[in-house]
């Protein structure tokens, strides 16, 4: 994906900040900016906590941010009202985890998928049902599953459910927030296939979060690396996995099992040591310093920069500096 390519959202410098009462507050998002191009996937990956679904959430204004900016198509979604607002909440749609908790157990799955076309008046009667039932069709569903309740699905049909509903106000950006994590091994490769069908059909833009290094790689056509609140490494797949530059990601990266045993046998495990420390009382300088293999003196006085090393590959650590 070339930097030539339209950049369908922005996010500069967002922060995210919770006040937990007595004085504290929990930095989730603590200064993250990245660019997103119309039609490819961004892969987020991270330990859990590291902020990564706080974006999505943001980026989708569930919550708004403490500071920076989120712009879509050239609008800062904070900006928006009224029919601009209403545009936005059908152009970017979410996928949640956890496919039980996200559909209402009272509903039907006719009710479910059309509650969107209901909201933005896209369709009634015969033509409200015949769209559910092409929606249905789409996520490898089919017409009689449509007065079933949620309870009456397995998780991964489930997920189908909710793809069909994110699908039903024909979004152009879709936020998957760990979107297979909660289904079996064999269901996730089918979860994330019809993804790559639908985004191929439809121009779909994702934002996919997840901590599957290895699922993450295979949908995704560049990956950002969070830790504790920052973003610390952004590249095009292939870089990011062949040639990882930030400690951090060689960590993560060492620890996907791969399928070849002579490969296997090439690459060392490197454990981290230590927790993921409190985003209420971050490490000084870089925040990965206390776990990090490879720091240095100044890792614990200046925040490293965020810098280009290597074309189209970001990283922010001390190791790459001139
Ligand atoms: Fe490690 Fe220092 Fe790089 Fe941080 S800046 S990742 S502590 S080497």
């Amino acid at each position: 994906m070339s930097k030539n390519k339209e950049v369908i959202l922005s996010v500069k410098e967002l922060k995210k900040h919770f006040d937990v009462g007595g004085g504290q507050i929990v930095k989730a998002v603590d200064g993250v900016s990245f660019d997103i191009y119309r039609g490819e996937t961004l892969g987020l990956v991270g330990e859990s906590g590291c902020g990564k679904s706080t974006i999505g959430r943001t980026l989708i204004r569930l919550y708004n941010p403490t500071s920076g900016s989120v712009t879509f198509k050239g609008v800062n979604v904070n900006d928006l009202k009224g029919p601009e607002l209403k545009k936005f909440n059908r152009e970017m749609q979410m996928i949640f985890q956890d496919p039980y908790a996200s559909l209402n157990p009272r509903m039907n799955v006719l009710d479910i998928i059309a509650e969107g076309i209901d909201i933005h008046g896209l369709a009634t009667g015969e033509e409200r049902r015949k769209r559910v039932v092409e929606l249905l069709e789409t996520v490898g569903l089919n017409a009689d599953h449509a007065e079933r309740f949620p309870h009456e699905f397995s998780g991964g049909q489930r997920q189908r459910i909710g793809i069909a509903r994110a699908l039903a106000v024909e979004p152009d950006f879709i936020i998957a927030d760990e979107p297979i994590s909660a289904l079996d091994v064999s269901i996730q490769a089918q979860v994330v296939n019809l993804m790559r069908r639908l985004q191929k059909e439809k121009g779909l833009t994702y934002l996919f979060i997840a901590h599957d290094l290895s699922m993450v790689k295979y949908i995704s056509d560049r990956v950002g690396v969070m830790y504790l609140g920052s973003m610390v490494e952004l590249a095009d797949s292939d870089a990011l996995y062949d040639e990882p530059l930030h400690p951090y990601t060689e960590a993560l990266l060492s620890a996907v099992p791969i399928p070849d045993p002579e490969v296997a046998k090439t690459r060392e495990r490197i454990i981290l040591e230590g927790d993921v420390p409190s985003p209420i009382n971050p490490p000084s300088g870089c925040r990965f310093r206390t776990r990090c293999p490879k720091a240095m003196d100044i890792c614990a006085t200046a925040v490293p920069e965020w810098k280009e090393a290597k074309p189209n590959h970001f990283v922010a650590c001390h190791l790459y500096n001139e």
